[in-house]
C-alpha cells in the first residue's frame, strides 16, 4: 500500500517551510541580547523593497548585506531579527527608496512568488518569514485597542502600544485547503478568475469559533454543495501573502452530486487518478493544476500516486 505520505514529492519540500534560522527561545525576547546581535559586525541583512527581496546572481540567491545598508532604511523601518545561523545574526530590513544599483551590480528586487520557484528551499523558508514579518510591522503601526502608535520590541517579535502598553503579536491567518474524494475520483474546482483549464482544491479561511474539520465541511458545502465526512489533516504550509497558514486536509464526499456557488467557483468536476496523473505530468489537454510552490500541487500529486 502506498499512502499519500509515501507518494508525496520528497525531493521538493513545501515552499516556505524548512527555514534553517534559529531563534533562541529565551534570549530572543531579551533587549540586551537583541542589541548584541545588532552590534555584531558579522550580522547579515536582507533588504526588501515593497516586499520584494534583494537577490543576486544568474541563479538567484538572497543577497545578504552588512550593516551599512541600515543607512538606507525606509521611514519607520528597523532591522527585524529573523534568527541566527552558526551564531551569525540575520535580519530583514525595509529599504523602500533603495535602487538595485545602489547595493551592487547584478542585484535585483524580486517578488516572493517568483523566488519561491527559483531559490534553494532553505532560502525560500527564510524569505517567507522575512516577508510576513516586514509586512506585518508596516501595517501595524497603531494600537488596535486604543489607536495610539505602537513601537517594535524584542527585535521585532512583538509590538507594544506606547499609551496603553498592549502587546501585539505577528498575525498568522489559518486557512483550510482540502482534497475531496469519492470512490476513486477527486473533486477539482475552477475559480471564476482562473485561466484556461486551471483547477485546484477548494480552500477558504477559518472563521472564529470553528475547528479545522468544521471549516473544511462548511467550505466544501458552500462552494460546491458537497457534503463531506471523515476529514483528516495531511500537511501544512506557511503562505506569506500576507500571513496565511494553509492547513491541508482530505475528506470523503457522501455522494458525487455537485452544486457550485457560481460566483467564487465557476465549476467543479470529478477526475480519476489517470486524469490527475496526466495533469501532474503536464500531459493533459483538459486539466491544468497549480505549480509546485502551492500546497495544492502537493496534495493533488500525493493523491494521484497513492495506491490502496
Ligand atoms: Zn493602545
Amino acid at each position: 500500500m502506498t499512502t499519500w505520505w509515501d507518494a508525496r514529492d520528497a525531493d521538493r519540500p513545501l515552499a516556505f517551510t524548512g527555514n534553517p534560522l534559529v531563534r533562541p527561545v529565551t534570549e530572543a525576547h531579551e533587549a540586551e541580547w537583541v542589541q548584541r546581535q545588532l552590534d555584531d559586525p558579522a550580522g547579515r541583512y536582507l533588504a526588501m523593497r515593497r516586499l520584494e527581496a534583494l537577490v543576486s546572481g544568474e541563479e538567484p540567491r538572497l543577497a545578504w548585506r552588512d550593516a551599512r545598508i541600515l543607512g538606507s532604511l525606509s521611514e519607520g523601518a528597523f532591522p527585524v531579527f529573523l534568527g541566527t545561523a552558526e551564531g551569525i545574526p540575520h535580519f530583514a530590513v525595509a529599504v523602500d527608496e533603495l535602487e538595485p544599483d545602489e547595493v551592487g551590480a547584478g542585484s535585483a528586487f524580486v517578488d516572493a512568488r517568483t523566488l519561491a520557484a527559483q531559490l534553494p528551499a532553505p532560502e525560500v523558508g527564510i524569505l517567507g518569514q522575512a516577508r510576513a514579518l516586514v509586512d506585518w510591522h508596516a501595517r501595524h503601526r497603531f494600537c488596535a485597542q486604543c489607536g495610539a502608535p505602537t513601537e517594535h520590541i524584542e527585535g521585532g517579535a512583538r509590538r507594544r502600544c506606547v499609551r496603553c502598553d498592549a502587546r501585539h503579536y505577528p498575525r498568522v491567518d489559518p486557512s483550510v485547503i482540502m482534497l475531496v474524494e469519492h470512490e476513486g475520483r477527486l473533486l477539482l474546482a475552477r475559480r471564476a478568475t482562473a485561466p484556461g483549464n486551471r483547477r485546484s482544491c477548494l480552500a477558504g479561511f477559518l472563521e472564529p469559533g470553528e475547528s479545522i474539520e468544521e471549516a473544511v465541511t462548511r467550505e466544501v458545502f458552500e462552494e460546491a454543495g458537497v457534503t463531506v465526512r471523515d476529514v483528516r489533516y495531511v500537511t501544512s504550509q506557511p503562505w506569506p501573502f500576507p500571513s496565511q497558514l494553509m492547513i491541508g486536509c482530505r475528506s470523503t464526499a457522501v455522494s458525487d452530486e455537485v452544486h457550485v456557488d457560481g460566483t467564487e467557483i465557476a465549476s467543479a468536476e470529478w477526475f480519476d487518478r489517470a486524469e490527475v496523473r496526466a495533469a501532474v505530468e503536464g500531459r493533459s489537454a483538459v486539466l491544468d493544476i497549480p505549480g509546485s510552490i502551492a500546497i495544492a500541487y502537493h496534495l493533488i500529486r500525493g493523491w494521484a500516486y497513492e495506491q490502496g
